[in-house]
């Protein structure tokens, strides 16, 4: 992750930043803070900076960047600060960690001021996991920051959505992403890479331009090829097992997010919801509600990656689902 006290901010965070400075100088920050994420444009990011704001020795409106908190949150090691994550095999936050962190969180804090927890992805808190955070959150032990990072707070109970203050980070315009990429890392094809991934220059700030631009292109053309019955699942799925796969599941997922933009545009979704038919382009096969069921095993496979699981066999039973019925036409092979 990129430092949050280190330059350049993101410049799209900027509002955010301010409203939140804001209230902590003039002593109104909230103690539970929802962060509604477009993916890959800095949820984490913006939390860590909330934590450092609230503990740097020095600053009020922002963190100083310089003093002994700021860099310990940079560098993801303030005693103060609870990062709770799905751990390696598990894509949900369980009921362990959360009973972990309330514990922590009763405890006083080693610099005698604030103490943050973030939980991020926070939709990935299970129902328990949930129902014990409330408690929490209904009695927030005094300077207790808690910070709730998620990119579809949906999936959340509406009590623990309700205790929380929600500040939403859209997607930036692709300009702005460009400028920003460049500042970070210098010159690159930041418009190919974006086109990859959409719109996360987040996730995009963590490849490399040129390797992203290829394997976005050649995962683009996999998936168009399956979707057209031009392809062999079984052939795709153990070249995509063998090379690049974390990169290449990101990159179907936003294959699939454009299909559903494309459809919501076309009126598709409306029309779905009421009669059924389907997108007319190159997915024709497959309705919405299909392809957001699809997105969400893409995440799911994503999510556990490191468990070791025949990758092939997983991605062959995705690639099935997006190519017609009756299987590979014309015999190509890919
Ligand atoms: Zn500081």
């Amino acid at each position: 992750m990129t430092s949050p006290v280190a330059p350049p901010a993101p410049s799209w965070l900027g509002a955010a930043m301010s409203a939140l400075g804001a209230a902590h100088e003039q002593g109104r920050m909230p103690h539970a803070l929802l962060i509604h994420e477009a993916p890959g444009t800095g949820g984490d990011w913006l939390a860590a900076w909330a934590a450092a704001l609230v503990l740097c020795e020095r600053g009020k409106a922002g963190p100083c960047g310089a003093c002994t908190a700021c860099r310990r949150v940079a560098a993801l090691h303030h005693p103060d600060v609870s990062w709770v994550r799905p751990q390696e095999d598990s894509r949900q936050i369980r009921i362990e960690q959360v009973r972990e962190l309330t514990g922590e969180l009763a405890l006083t804090s080693h610099s005698g001021g604030y103490k943050v927890a973030i939980l991020t992805p926070a939709d990935a808190l299970n129902r328990f996991a949930a129902n014990a955070l409330l408690k929490t959150l209904e009695e927030p032990p005094a300077r207790t920051l808690l910070i709730l990072v998620a990119t579809e707070p949906s999936r959340l109970p509406p009590t623990v959505l309700s205790r929380c203050q929600r500040l939403r980070i859209r997607a930036p315009e692709r300009a702005e992403s460009i400028a920003w990429l460049t500042e970070l890392r210098g010159k690159g094809n930041w418009d190919a890479a974006l086109d990859a991934l959409g719109e996360a220059p987040m996730q995009v700030a963590q490849a490399d331009p040129a390797e992203l631009t290829e394997v976005g292109a050649d995962t683009r053309r996999t998936l168009d090829a399956l979707a057209g019955g031009r392809t062999d699942p079984v052939a795709a799925a153990e070249r995509w097992a063998r090379s690049q796969l974390p990169l290449r599941l990101l990159c179907f997922e936003n294959w699939l997010t454009e299909r559903i933009r494309r459809g919501e545009r076309s009126g598709a979704l409306l029309a779905e919801m009421r009669a059924g038919p389907y997108l007319s382009d190159a997915a024709p096969f497959l309705n919405i509600r299909e392809l957001f069921e699809l997105i969400d095993e893409v995440r799911d496979l994503r999510a556990t990656l490191d468990v070791p699981l025949n990758r092939g066999v997983a991605l062959e039973a995705l690639f099935r689902r997006l190519a017609p019925a009756g299987g590979v036409r014309n015999g190509v092979q890919g």
